[in-house]
C-alpha cells in the first residue's frame, strides 16, 4: 500500500467508527497522528502492517473456537481452522520448533501457561530480577508468578552488568529449581540459552526461555536460538515480530499436550482468533527477505544511535548493545528516569523509564531510560537518522526549559513527517 491508500484505508475505518461513536473516533485519529508525528522508542513496540491491521479488524473477531484445530468445542470453525493451521506451520518453520500453541492472548499468558504445564503452587524457580532486566511475570511478588511459586531471582553482575552465570550456577545447585526462566525486558546483550539450559540441566531443572523483546532477532538467526536447548520457548508477537499484541509458546514434542491443556482450558477460555489470523499473516511477512533486512536494520540501528549517545557522555548499562535495545543510567546523582521519560516527552519522542541495576530509585522513578529502534526502523530511518535522534535526546534531556524541548520537538516532527507511516491523519 503506498501513502495514498494508506490515508484511504485509515480515514475509512475511522469513519466507520465516526459513524456510531465519534468519541472514540476522535481518540484513533489522534493515536493515528501521534504515531506518524512522534520518534517512537519504546523497545517494546512496533507498527504493523495494514495486513495484519486488517486480519485483526476482521471478522473472525465474532468467532469461539475453544479447542484446537480439527478439536472444537464449537461448530463452524473451519475458516478459522485454516487460519490458526497457517499460523502454527509459519510460527514452526520461522523458529524450527517441534510444536507451537498460538493462543495466548499476550506474552504473560504464554508464560503462565508454562507455568501451569510444568509446575506445582510451591514450587522454586529461578528468574532474572526484574530490575536486573526480567519481567514482572519471571517471578516479581505482585505478579502470580512470584505470588505461586518460591522465587529465587539472579541478578547480573556489578562489573559487567551481564548475567552473572556462574552465580546462577550455584543457585540452581542450592535450590534444585523445578524450572529456570531466562530472557529478559532490559538486557543489551545476547543471552547465552546454550550455557543456561546446560546449568538447569545439570540440577535437574527445566528451562523457559521467554524471548518476547527478541523473537525478530532469533527468526532471523541474528541471535542465538534457545529453541535446540530449552524445552520451553514462549514470545510475545507484537514487539521485534512485528505482528498483533499477543503471545505464544513453543515446546518439545513431549510437553506438546500438557502445554496445550494448560493453554485451554488451563489459563485461557475462547481463542482471539481475528488476532490468531493476524499472527498467520505477520509471521508470512517475517518469513520473507524485506524482515531479515528489516531485523538487520534495527541491529545497525541500534549500534549507531547507542555509539552516538555514548559519544555525547551517556553511560549505557553494559557499556553497549548487541540487540534492539539499550538503557542509559542516567546515574544516582543525575535526573531521574521518570525526569528523562518526562523530558523526552515533550519533545516529542516516546521512550520508557526503567530502573538499572544494582538501582537505587524505586521502580516508578528509576534512574534509567530504555531505547530501542524496532519501531523507527520499520519507518525507515537509518545511521543518519540515528545520529539526528541522539543529538535531540541529548539536547531534551539536558535542557530544563520548555522553549528548549519546544524546539526539539519541531525538529522531531519534521524528521517524523519525512518517513511517512499510516497516511494523512
Ligand atoms: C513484554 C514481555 C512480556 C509480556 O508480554 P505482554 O504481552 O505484555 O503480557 C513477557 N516477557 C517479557 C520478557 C517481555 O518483554
Amino acid at each position: 500500500m503506498n501513502q495514498h491508500e494508506r490515508t484511504a484505508f485509515f480515514n475509512f475505518l475511522e469513519t466507520a467508527v465516526r459513524q456510531t461513536d465519534p468519541e472514540i473516533a476522535a481518540a484513533l485519529g489522534n493515536e493515528r497522528r501521534r504515531e506518524n508525528d512522534g520518534l517512537e522508542l519504546i523497545a517494546s513496540e512496533n507498527f504493523v502492517s495494514p495486513a495484519v491491521l486488517a486480519a485483526m479488524g476482521s471478522v473472525m473477531t465474532n468467532k469461539y473456537a475453544e479447542g484446537y484445530p480439527g478439536k472444537r468445542y464449537y461448530g463452524g470453525c473451519e475458516f478459522v481452522d485454516v487460519a490458526e493451521e497457517l499460523a502454527r506451520s509459519r510460527a514452526t518453520q520461522l523458529f524450527g520448533c517441534d510444536h507451537v500453541n498460538v493462543q495466548p492472548h499476550s506474552g504473560a499468558q504464554a508464560n503462565m501457561s508454562v507455568y501451569l504445564a510444568t509446575c506445582q503452587p510451591g514450587d522454586t524457580i529461578l528468574g532474572l530480577d526484574l530490575a536486573h532486566g526480567g519481567h514482572l511475570t519471571h517471578g516479581h511478588p505482585l505478579n502470580y508468578s512470584g505470588k505461586t511459586f518460591k522465587v529465587v531471582p539472579y541478578l547480573v553482575r556489578p562489573d559487567t552488568e551481564t548475567i552473572d552465570y556462574e552465580a546462577l550456577r550455584e543457585l540452581a545447585r542450592t535450590h534444585r529449581p523445578k524450572l529456570i526462566v531466562c530472557g529478559a525486558s532490559a538486557y543489551p546483550r545476547i543471552i547465552d540459552f546454550e550455557r543456561i539450559a546446560e546449568i538447569a540441566h545439570e540440577s535437574g531443572a527445566l528451562v523457559m526461555a521467554d524471548i518476547a523483546h527478541i523473537a525478530g532477532m532469533v527468526a532471523v538467526g541474528m541471535h542465538p536460538s534457545p529453541v535446540p536447548h530449552c524445552e520451553f520457548v514462549t514470545t510475545t508477537t507484537h514487539k521485534t515480530l512485528r505482528g498483533p499484541r499477543g503471545g505464544m509458546v513453543m515446546c518439545r514434542a513431549e510437553f506438546a499436550e500438557a502445554l496445550d491443556k494448560a493453554v485451554f482450558p488451563g489459563v485461557q477460555g475462547g481463542p482471539l482468533m481475528h488476532v490468531i489470523a493476524a499472527k498467520a499473516v505477520a509471521f508470512a511477512e517475517a518469513l520473507t527477505p524485506p524482515y531479515r533486512d528489516y531485523i538487520a536494520k534495527v541491529l545497525e540501528n541500534a549500534k549507531t544511535l547507542c555509539g552516538e549517545l555514548q559519544g555525547l557522555g551517556w553511560r549505557m548499562v553494559s557499556g553497549g548493545t548487541d540487540t534492539h535495545l539499550m538503557l542509559i543510567n542516567l546515574g544516582a546523582d543525575g535526573i531521574s528516569g521518570k525526569k528523562a521519560e518526562e523530558r523526552l516527552g515533550r519533545a516529542g519522542i516516546t521512550v520508557n523509564k526503567n530502573t538499572v541495576p544494582f538501582d537505587t530509585r524505586k521502580p516508578y522513578i528509576g534512574s534509567g531510560v530504555r531505547i530501542g529502534t524496532p519501531a523507527v526502523t520499520t519507518r525507515g530511518m537509518g545511521p543518519a537518522e540515528m545520529k539526528a535522534i541522539a543529538g535531540f535526546i541529548d539536547r531534551a534531556l539536558r535542557s530544563e526549559e520548555e522553549a528548549a524541548w519546544a524546539k526539539v520537538k519541531t525538529e522531531v516532527e519534521a524528521l517524523a513527517r519525512a518517513f511517512p507511516l499510516y497516511g494523512q491523519a
